[in-house]
């Protein structure tokens, strides 16, 4: 027997794919990849990554190694990247999988030379000051031998305009002259959004594909990815002055009809939506009331019509405001989302 739960994700291909080819349109003459590290931000990459390949994406970020073996059935392991990089235990099994390693240390590229690794990619370090070869660790002797296909950086800032992105264009540039690369690469969704100079050979995009508005100039071009819709399970009239949740942090003003809902912190709705989320109950926008609990929410339905015991909602997930109303960041919304709703794809 199974139970049927009382949440949903409804998972949109169309805007998945129409996002993807969003962000290959704005990167212009460079190929598109797509970051699908951490389950692709908890999408399912298994779920994910066939869409892509079939729309044209032929670089796939992951971050472990073994998020890569969970893909070797579904498309070429010379097409997945593993960001962070090799340990020493791993080379073995690596070469065997044939994914590429991004090289991000000498301790590595020595590991991958010692071993007589093959094709690879390296993370130089342009001013993140977090994963990659610094410009102090730097020699052009350091890359002697090795088969780099992608000569990679990465962008602390690129959803703000700030210098520092420009910095971090130049000392790319810089660093990577002399270095013998298929191909050159810097941004991510956001980055893609800072211009042409940005793009070099191959972007490599995650939030913008999931329905992230990673910059204001992407606001219009991406669609929402993640629809989730919660259940009512209980609907009843409160009387004015009466409070509402854990902590008693609402207080009716009036006679209220409070639907309970079944989505909670533990489905990645987070406290923040506490007196601020919203949500959609027949085609009337409701507001959250008091706090999230674990399992629940209560929500204000006074002005929703015919609401029942059992009908659906669509909890409003546009991963902007979301990320206004809950004070966590888009990222987080998307890969914290619940493995227990049912998941389906549309
Ligand atoms: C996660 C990641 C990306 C994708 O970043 P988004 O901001 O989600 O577009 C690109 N490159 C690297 C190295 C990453 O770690």
């Amino acid at each position: 027997m199974s139970f049927a739960a009382p949440l949903r994700l409804r998972l949109d291909s169309e805007a998945l794919i129409a996002n993807w080819r969003a962000m290959a349109s704005l990167s212009g003459n460079a190929q598109t990849g797509a970051a699908v590290k951490a389950d692709a931000y908890g999408l399912g990459a298994r779920e994910v990554v066939p869409r892509l390949w079939k729309a044209g994406c032929r670089d796939f970020f992951v971050a472990h190694w073994g998020e890569a073996e969970a893909l070797a059935d579904l498309i070429p392991t010379s097409s997945i990247a593993v960001l962070n990089g090799i340990a020493e235990q791993d080379v073995e099994a690596a070469i065997a999988l044939g994914a590429a390693p991004v090289l991000n240390t000498p301790h590595q590229i020595s590991l991958w030379k010692n071993a007589n690794g093959r094709r690879c990619h390296v993370m130089l370090d342009s001013g993140i000051n977090r994963l990659g070869i610094g410009p102090e660790q730097f020699s052009p002797k350091l890359f002697d031998r090795l088969d780099i296909d992608i000569l990679l950086t990465h962008l602390a800032s690129a959803d703000e305009d700030v210098p520092q992105n420009a910095q971090q264009l130049t000392t790319f540039i810089a660093m990577s002259e002399g270095i013998s690369a298929k191909r050159r690469s810097m941004a991510n969704s956001a980055g893609i959004a800072l211009g042409s100079d940005y793009h070099f050979d191959l972007t490599r995009p995650g939030l913008a594909l999931y329905g992230g508005a990673a910059h204001l100039h992407l606001r219009t071009s991406i669609r929402q990815v993640v629809l989730p819709q919660a259940r009512i399970l209980q609907v009843r009239d409160v009387a004015a002055g009466s409070t509402v949740g854990y902590n008693a942090t609402y207080t009716t003003q009036k006679r209220t009809t409070v639907a309970t809902l079944a989505i909670g912190y533990a489905d990645g709705y987070f406290r923040g939506f506490s007196n601020s989320g919203s949500i959609c109950v027949n085609g009337t926008e409701c507001l959250v009331l008091g706090r999230v609990s674990m399992d629940l929410i209560t929500v204000d339905v006074s002005a929703a019509p015919e609401v029942a015991e059992g009908d659906w909602c669509d909890v409003n997930f546009d991963l902007r405001l979301a990320s206004e109303w809950s004070g966590m960041s888009q990222y987080e919304l998307l890969t914290a989302l619940s493995d227990r709703a049912d998941r389906r794809w549309i």
